[in-house]
Formats: C-alpha cells, structure tokens, sequence
C-alpha cells in the first residue's frame, strides 16, 4: 500500500461488556486468580465524506444470553450511534467468525463480507469439534456466512490486500486460523485496528498470549507484524480492552460509548 493521499475517520464504538471476568481468562500464563479483568465488545466504522467500511458485526440478544454477555446495544445501534446506517454499508471486514465479531449479519443486507480464506476453511473444518477451538464460534453464525459465500456475498482474501484506497487487511492468524487485522490511513498516519491479534494492550506489549488460541507461535508473532503495520505502538487499537473509551476523544459529544481512534490519544475523557 503506498500513499494513496486517502484519509479516513474511524470510531471504535462498544456494543457489549462482560465485567464478571478475572485476569487468568485474559492471559496464558496468568496465576492472579481474582483480579478482575473486565472484557469489552465492539464494532469499528471506517468513514470518510463518502462512505462507511464497517469490521466486524458482534453479536445479537440470543447470543448475548447464551453467553451471559451484556449487551447494551445491538452492532446496528451502536453504529448508528456514530451515524452510520448499517442497512446501507456495502463493505464490511470480518476479522474472524468468532461468535463476538460475525453475528447480526441479517442487518447488513446490502454488504459484501471481506474475510481470510484461512477463516472460513478453519471454521468449517477438522479443528471445529475440539472445544478449545470451537466453542468461541456460533454455528449458526458460520452457517450464515456459507449462506453468504453461496449468495456471492463474500469476498475472499488469502494474506494482504487492499480493499479501498488507504485500507487494508493483513492476515495475522495466532487466535484463529484465518484472523485478519485492519490498517487504515488517518491524519496520523497508520492506525491498526488489530482485532484480537491483541485483545488488550497487556496481551501486546507485555507479550501474553491470550488464552483463546489457535496456534500461539503465530499470535506472537502477530504482535509484532501488527506493530510494525502500524506507525506507532500509539497507532494499535486491540480489539476487547476497555481502556481504549477512556484514552480516546469522543465521536460524539456527550455519549461515552464511541471514541474517534484515528485521534491521538490523551488523557482521560473529556
Ligand atoms: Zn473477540
């Protein structure tokens, strides 16, 4: 990707939470037992005057039950919330079929789906019934997106690409087979919407695997390839960490659900 001059917003937006989690469900080799360790969920719009590039699509209501989540929002809403109509987005990247980043897919009826061909062959394949790696997916969620894949509503990447002038995909694998990371040209420079190549800071840069994983060689070296994707380490946006609403400005004033993270992070919010 060279410099395509394209700069674009993007708003990191919260749809869900989990705050009955404790650190060693965040980190391989964690023995602090009882810290908890709360686990935000969101969805991303990559926006300019033009359009909206949607990554990832969460999870609805039925899910969110399933898993004792709490959902304070559905994907759509929470979207909207930063003025993106999800009814109208043709383009959105699904970084992984998890059951927490490939749901509610019904709301986006006008999208084609960006994903790794490693992801869709991983979540259908051989590894599926081993629970360790399969019960993070929803098999009603695959289902859908083969339904997808038959409608010619997937677009299939193997490795890097670029899917709009200043956006790309990079495949990283590590927590599933297939998970891509997203690179997106701002005013900044390159921010990278890591997904969960790093579901928080910590798992990054103190170097802990997550616990959720498919290969843990590749997710360490996924940190890396993320870090150098991005301009910065300020420019690595992890996919679950609650600290990104508190170090980024709001899209919206007044509403604290919705950061702007193609802004330098500050303080604390405003
Ligand atoms: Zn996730």
């Amino acid at each position: 990707m060279g410099d395509t001059g394209a700069v674009w917003r993007i708003h990191a937006v919260r749809y869900a939470t989990v705050s009955e989690r404790f650190r060693h469900q965040n980190f391989i080799m964690s023995d602090d037992i009882h810290e908890r360790m709360p686990l935000d969920f969101f969805v991303w719009a990559i926006v300019d005057d033009e359009r909206s590039i949607v990554v990832d699509t969460g999870f609805g209501p039925d899910e969110a039950e399933r898993r004792g989540r709490d959902l304070l929002r559905t994907p759509a809403e929470a979207l909207a919330e930063v003025g993106v109509d999800a009814a109208a987005v043709d383009d959105v990247v699904i970084t992984h079929l998890h059951y927490d980043h490939a749901g509610t897919t019904a709301e986006f009826p006008r999208a084609r789906f960006h994903l790794q061909d490693r992801e869709i062959a991983y979540a259908t394949g051989r590894h599926m019934p081993e629970k360790s790696f399969g019960h993070a997916y929803s098999v009603d969620h695959v289902v859908d997106m083969v339904r997808h894949v038959h409608g010619n509503r997937v677009v299939f990447h193997d490795g890097d690409a670029d899917i709009a002038p200043g956006v790309s995909l990079h495949h990283i694998g590590g927590h599933t087979d297939g998970l891509q990371s997203v690179r997106v040209a701002t005013g900044r420079g390159s921010v990278v919407l890591a997904s969960d190549a790093a579901h928080f800071y910590a798992n990054l840069f103190d170097r802990s695997p997550f616990p959720i994983v498919f290969d843990v060689a590749a997710m360490v070296a996924g940190w890396d390839r993320v870090r150098g994707l991005a301009e910065s380490d300020d420019h690595v946006i992890p996919g679950h960490d609650p600290q990104v609403l508190e170090l980024y400005p709001r899209s919206v004033e007044g509403f604290a659900e919705a950061v702007r993270v193609d802004l330098a992070p500050g303080g604390p919010p405003s």
